[in-house]
């Protein structure tokens, strides 16, 4: 096993006990890069031989120089006979929306192409105080608006590893593609509506949505701030439940963040799913879009494959003990998509004004004659078409003449989303759930340029993720199978508030229970050639 190949959990213990440095580390994923990843994404990408595009290109940024020296400080603590913590020498890929101290912070938009933040993430912050080594920082949607990493200002965008005619998926999709290509073992996303999950899914990782509040959002460049989360990817559960619990906790200068103690997801692990009550939901089974001209909505069903794989994961954990509980009704995730649309452009538009080329980031070069033509310009020279898009829905939506027939309706429908996952985990109701298991998106990957600009078919690969996101509540997603293109298939286990421990723990078992399965033994496309695990 070479050391791309080691989980963030065997890379700590090789790295606590002196058997591995951390600075090996450092050289192994800077290999790894360099043989997978290609030319990094920017502003004026040049033309790409037919060779680089098939490149993962993840990375806006290669941070070499802080990954060398917090593994220089990782390797003198273990000399010293000190305990370098819990992710000691562990290669993390951060999505370019946090801000890490002297690092460039560009959201991946022209806009704050030039930033550079006075200050850390408290995310990024807790995890390199426990260890992790910083590799760089990874491509998304432009300010994280999107499903397909396609909008980014910065191209090339990324591709799928596991077939880079494909989409990774977004926001999170150069997360998502560092961890599946092995050029890191973690890392730190963020999901407003999907961006952790839908990438996770695409290209065949782990990847949770915390509880709203559980993750501090310190640093976090924001898009929808009742809605944001960020939260780690990783190759497995426990990879995944450790990067959580490094991450999780109250943070005094993050007011939305949770008081409530921070379980011990590791241990969490080590219990099976005898006696779990685990739902099916017929709500998760078809994508619900309204008609354009009529307005009514249709329903089409789900991509066979991704459907079957979910039926066979509640088997093998039946098998296990759980007990499934068929036809749970979520009968408002339906609205889901459009609740989001309204909420989340109302909210990005107010949160986007900061960026006027006065305080930071970009300003035009045009002589202007006033302040309003300053502001004007920059923001047009400086937003690509999606936060321009955003800008101008989320203005429309919460206009005094237009607010209650949409931002104060999406509100109320956001309460009735969140009802219907109160009813299944209601320990008194009759659902009594634990975890509700279902398809993480509708379809596998789309291949680059099929989707985007058609924002319709876009949003609506976010409809199995959205409604956790409205309710707050955890999701986790992880790989389940492939389909009949060899591309990744998720499933996605949502649990009650704070229950991270819960799900993580089902999706462990779920991993053991499947850990001999034919799919689980394939690699993706960059990595075939490659000395197998
Ligand atoms: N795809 C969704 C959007 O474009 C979700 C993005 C996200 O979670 N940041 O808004």
């Amino acid at each position: 096993m070479t050391l791309t190949q080691l989980s963030a959990f065997e890379t700590a213990q090789k790295v606590r006990t002196g058997e591995v440095k951390a600075i090996e580390m450092v050289q192994a994923a800077l290999n790894q890069i360099k043989n997978v990843d290609g030319v990094s994404g920017s502003l004026e990408p040049g033309n790409l031989s037919p060779e680089e595009e098939q490149k993962v290109h993840a990375f806006i940024q290669v941070t070499e120089d802080l990954a060398l020296s917090q593994a220089e400080k990782v390797d003198q603590m273990v000399t010293n006979g000190e305990d370098p913590g819990l992710l000691a020498g562990v290669p993390l890929s951060v999505k370019d929306i946090f801000c890490v101290e002297g690092t460039n912070t560009t959201a991946a938009s022209k806009i704050i192409a030039n930033f550079v933040p006075p200050y850390t993430a408290t995310t990024v912050k807790r995890l390199t105080e426990a260890g992790a080594l910083v590799l760089g920082k990874v491509n998304l949607d432009e300010f994280t608006f999107g499903s397909s990493n396609e909008s980014s200002a910065f191209q090339p965008s990324t591709n799928n590893p596991w077939h880079t005619d494909f989409v990774p998926g977004g926001s999170s999709g150069g997360s998502a593609a560092s961890v599946a290509a092995q050029e890191v073992a973690l890392s730190l996303g963020t999901d407003t509506g999907g961006s952790i999950r839908q990438p996770a899914a695409f290209c065949g990782v782990v990847g949770l949505k915390p509880s709203y509040g559980r993750v501090s959002r310190l640093g976090l460049i924001a898009f929808a701030s009742s809605l944001d989360c960020p939260g780690p990817l990783a190759r497995d559960v426990r990879d995944t439940a450790l990067m959580l619990q490094v991450m999780a906790g109250n943070d005094p200068k993050d007011s939305t963040s949770s008081t409530k103690p921070v379980d011990n997801y590791l241990a969490a692990l080590e219990k099976d799913v005898k006696g779990l009550r685990i739902g099916l939901s017929p709500d998760y089974e078809a994508l619900y879009y309204p008609d354009m001209e009529s307005g009514e909505l249709h329903s089409e069903p789900i991509q066979k494959e991704v459907h079957d794989v979910v039926m066979q994961a509640a088997e093998w954990l039946a098998k296990a003990g759980a007990e499934i509980i068929e036809n749970v009704p979520m009968s408002n995730t339906r609205y889901g998509i459009p609740t989001y649309f309204v909420i989340s452009r109302v909210e990005a538009a107010s949160n986007l004004h900061r960026f006027d080329g006065v305080k930071y980031g970009y300003r035009t070069p045009e002589n202007v004659g006033d302040l309003i033509e300053l502001y004007r310009r920059s923001r047009a020279e400086g937003f690509g078409l999606e936060p321009k898009l955003r800008i101008l829905m989320g203005m429309y939506v919460s206009a005094a003449e237009h607010a209650s027939a949409y931002y104060q309706k999406a509100l109320k429908v956001r309460s009735l989303i969140r009802n219907d996952f109160d009813q299944a985990f209601d320990r008194g109701g009759d659902y009594r759930l634990d975890a509700l298991l279902t398809p993480t998106t509708a379809t596998t990957a789309f291949k680059r340029k099929s989707v985007y600009g058609n924002s319709v078919l876009m949003q609506y690969s976010d409809q199995m993720t959205v409604a956790s996101n409205h309710a707050g509540v955890p999701a986790l997603t992880l790989p389940g199978g492939l389909d009949k293109n060899g591309l990744p298939i998720g499933i996605q286990l949502i649990g009650n508030d704070f229950r991270e421990e819960l799900i993580l723990r089902i999706g462990h078992a779920y991993e053991q229970l499947t850990a001999d399965e034919a799919w689980r033994q394939v690699r993706p496309q960059v990595l075939q050639g490659e000395v197998k695990a």
